[in-house]
């Protein structure tokens, strides 16, 4: 991944999860993902790392591949978090951090 996120604390009873575009198959995202159930939404401080800069904290993160919409920033409970944009990305699970 091109990017380290700033923003990323190391969080506990996760696993790493690999999110891809779902139109062009590139990875996007590397993210600690905790519980189960699907990706419906990215707390920015879990976010690993990312081919497309969160530095700045961008409104809408676009693929940086073929710009296709990913996901959203909104606020939760008090904290950041980018909403997925349904079906706009396919998860894997992985063991080793990329
Ligand atoms: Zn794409």
């Amino acid at each position: 991944m091109k990017y380290r996120n700033r923003y990323c604390k190391k969080a506990k009873n996760t696993y790493p999860l690999l999110v891809k575009c779902t139109n062009c198959k590139n990875k996007i995202f590397l993210y600690q993902k905790g519980g189960k159930g699907n990706l419906i939404k990215m707390k920015v401080d879990k976010i690993i790392s990312s081919q497309s800069s969160i530095a700045e904290l961008p409104n809408r993160i676009n693929c940086p591949f073929c710009n296709a919409p990913i996901a959203n920033l909104a606020q939760y409970k008090g904290e950041d978090y980018y909403w997925i944009i349904r079906g706009s990305v396919m998860v894997r699970k992985i063991d080793k951090k990329i």
